[in-house]
């Protein structure tokens, strides 16, 4: 079906500017348009307006294939994808199947980067069949190359393994000099330096050696990559039209990828706010959307928008509130016209342990109310801190998916298999093998490392397994080992039955390793499932490092996708989503801010802008839950400190009438009294006298 019906009347004048900005009979001469800022406040429809650009682009002839669309997380990616296909389907109908399919550059900067890196790596010096490090596997590496210098923790007191790998990260990813990042972000290590940079160096090396790349590679290669003029010029010309959601969270490298791409500007798109910068933490900064429309000549046009359309009047003041007290000013003027009788509330609890029984009763309460549980969310700063609730949903048997937490890939099992396949991808990537040596009995770190040494030295060729001679306590596990890599590399099951197979081979040593088999085993099948949707095992494997597929409540087995199940998110992870009723944990000093980001006032306001994030993510409504005390990593039996907790300095006393305040459970005092009616009166001693006939 087709209809002519304006696409975009649904917009207000200020998105709709946005959206037409130098298309059609506004562009330039060559059809392209001159860079555009939309900067507004959260729920000001940003996003929405990019999908209408995206689809008022189509609409009007630029070729889809022509498009990059940058967003956040691949989510955010699918979110915007599905948005765009709703548009132009109301104009084209089934037409719009071949736009979808068109619609290929459509995803995170860092997905985008090592596609793009593997297209080129030829030009580039690169061996295509790379595989991605994630964070834990870099930390690996950072590792093994720390002892390989020398620079043993125990010795020395050198940093550990996670703190090198920050430290490095955040030098790549803000493009300064290392002794700047020592000094601002890690000043306990600066008397390091010069150690640090020779493992850095050797960190790098071996990388290369390894042909693999972390995270900080797919950008770093990529900026480099486009620093060569006719590069930058051949893959800038094959986009008519670059869009950026969220560019407050984009780091300095991210911008160069862009401002190489379009040097000029034309055709570029970013959207974001300000207010909501919170990844400063890996290197984003904020000075990229603030210094866009200078870095043109003429500079950028910008568009703000004022109109908030997704919460009610009450919940929109409380968190327009918040950010007043900001240090920094945010010239933003939000509004609502969605009235409503209902403030949000702060709720006092007295520990985790009523937090959890308060938010399961008031989903369930919700979900009698009609709203289902997808469209409710409970957010917290840290991961863990969900721990007591997901006791208490599981109990319940509230189905639930967790996002941003601990990622259904960094369990010990999901690893061991993935290690494998990405070991036969690429014999050289040696924390893979060293991972999957060590699963035989008999086979320690010593032999493990001899073995990926050896392969190394013949350049990757698998076949150096066959020749090794592991420990005569490890040969016939060896043999079976070796049978089953020699079909990966030779892709003899073919994708993705190879995944059965390698799970067929792991099933002993699971059993062996592993006490809770069965929900492991589900696992794996479960991982079985995802890999059905991939066409090779390359790009599984780049997806699923790049951005692992989310927990989900291990008692009720994973929700299927037409199922209902509560969201559990860190706010890092729930930004540019929306709930109808939102609950935030933990509001309390220590947790928001967290005590690890007090050290300095920057830290501080981001964590004011993290509960500005939070509020802002509900509709209709919002549950600020303070407990009295609560357990600094979240869990009371690992001998955790407990800690007496004040509510987030965040909303100060003079805040409070913005809100609704509850104590739960009500106290004894506040229940209405039990009606006493009057009971029939009895003669006891008479019955019993009776009972003996007498
Ligand atoms: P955030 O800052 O959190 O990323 P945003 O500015 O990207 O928010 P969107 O997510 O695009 O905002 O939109 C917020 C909500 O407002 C969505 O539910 C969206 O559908 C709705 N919305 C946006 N524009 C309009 C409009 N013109 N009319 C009605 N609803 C709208
Ligand atoms: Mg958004």
């Amino acid at each position: 079906m087709t209809t002519t019906a304006d696409p975009l009347s649904a917009l207000n004048p200020d998105q709709r500017r946005a959206v037409e900005y130098g298309v059609g009979a506004a562009a330039g001469a060559d059809g392209a348009c001159g860079p555009l800022l939309v900067i507004a406040g959260a729920g000001s429809g940003k996003t929405n307006t990019l999908a209408h650009r995206v689809a008022h682009l189509i609409l009007n002839g630029t070729d889809p294939r022509r498009i990059l669309l940058l967003t956040f997380s691949r989510r955010a990616a699918a979110e915007m994808a599905r948005r765009v296909d709703r548009i132009v389907r109301r104009v084209l109908g089934n037409r719009a199947d071949a736009v979808a399919q068109a619609l290929t550059w459509t995803g995170t900067f860092h997905a985008i980067g090592a596609r793009i890196l593997r297209e080129h790596a030829a030009e580039i010096g690169l061996d295509p069949a790379f595989t991605i490090h994630d964070r834990s596997d870099s930390a690996d590496l950072m590792n093994l190359v720390r002892h390989e210098l020398g620079l043993s923790r125990t010795e020395s007191r050198f940093p550990a393994k996670a703190t090198c790998l920050s430290i490095y990260s955040r030098a790549v990813n803000a493009r300064a000099p290392l002794d700047e990042i020592l000094l601002r972000h890690f000043p306990w290590c600066a008397g390091w330096d010069a150690e640090l940079r020779r493992l850095f160096a050797a960190y790098v090396e071996a990388k290369q050696a390894q042909n693999v790349l972390d995270y900080d590679d797919l950008l770093l290669y990529w900026a480099q990559m486009l620093a060569e003029p006719a590069h930058a010029a051949a893959l800038g010309a094959r986009f008519d039209h670059v869009l950026v959601d969220e560019y407050q969270d984009t780091n300095t490298l991210q911008a160069d990828v862009l401002m190489a791409l379009k040097p000029d500007g034309r055709g570029v798109t970013v959207v974001g706010d300000d207010a909501q910068s919170i990844y400063s933490f890996r290197a984003a900064t904020v000075r990229n959307i603030l210094d866009f429309p200078g870095r043109f000549d003429p500079p950028a046009r910008i568009v703000t928008l004022e109109r908030n359309y997704r919460s009610t009047v009450p919940i929109l003041e409380a968190a327009n509130a918040v950010i007043a007290l900001a240090d920094e000013r945010f010239t933003k003027n939000l509004w609502s016209d969605r009235h409503s009788a209902e403030k949000p509330q702060i709720v006092t609890v007295r520990d985790e342990t009523d937090q959890a029984a308060y938010v399961a009763g008031r989903v369930l309460d919700y979900r009698e109310a009609g709203i289902a549980l997808k469209s409710q969310a409970v957010l917290f700063r840290a991961s863990h801190h969900s721990g007591p609730l997901e006791i208490e949903l599981a109990r319940r048997n509230i189905p639930f998916v967790k996002f941003g937490g601990l990622k259904f890939l960094e369990a010990a099992h999901v690893k061991d298999v993935l290690a494998v396949l990405r070991f036969a991808e690429n014999p050289r990537d040696r924390v893979a093998g060293f991972r999957v040596a060590q699963l035989l009995p008999g086979i320690g770190p010593s032999t493990a490392g001899r073995l990926v040494d050896r392969i190394v030295e013949t350049g990757g060729r698998a076949d150096a397994l066959d020749r090794f001679e592991p420990p005569p306590r490890a040969a016939a596990d060896w043999q079976a080992f070796v049978a089953l890599f020699a079909d990966l590399v030779a892709s003899r099951s073919g994708w993705p039955a190879e995944l059965e197979a390698v799970r067929l081979w792991y099933e002993p040593h699971l059993q062996r390793l592993h006490d809770d088999c069965a929900v492991r085993r589900a696992d794996l099948i479960q991982l079985e499932q995802i890999a059905a949707g991939y066409p090779d095992r390359q790009r599984f494997l780049t997806d699923l490092t790049l951005d692992p597929p989310e927990a989900t409540s291990a008692e009720a087995g994973p929700p299927h996708l037409d199922e209902d199940y509560l969201i559990l998110s860190t706010i890092h992870s729930a930004k540019g989503q929306e709930w109808s009723s939102v609950f935030v944990l933990n509001a309390v000093d220590g947790c928001i801010p967290s005590d690890m980001a007090t050290g300095s006032t920057a830290e501080i306001e981001e964590e004011r802008r993290l509960l500005y994030v939070a509020m802002t993510r509900a509709r209709d409504a919002l549950h600020i839950v303070t407990p009295q005390r609560f357990f600094t990593h979240g869990q009371q039996a690992r001998g955790d400190r407990h800690v007496y907790a004040c509510r987030t300095r965040f909303i100060p006393d003079a805040l409070l009438d913005r809100f609704t305040l509850l104590s739960w459970p009500p106290a004894a005092a506040d229940l209405p009294a039990p009606e006493a009616a009057p009971l029939p009166r009895i003669d006891l001693k008479q019955r019993m006298r009776g009972m003996w006939g007498s």
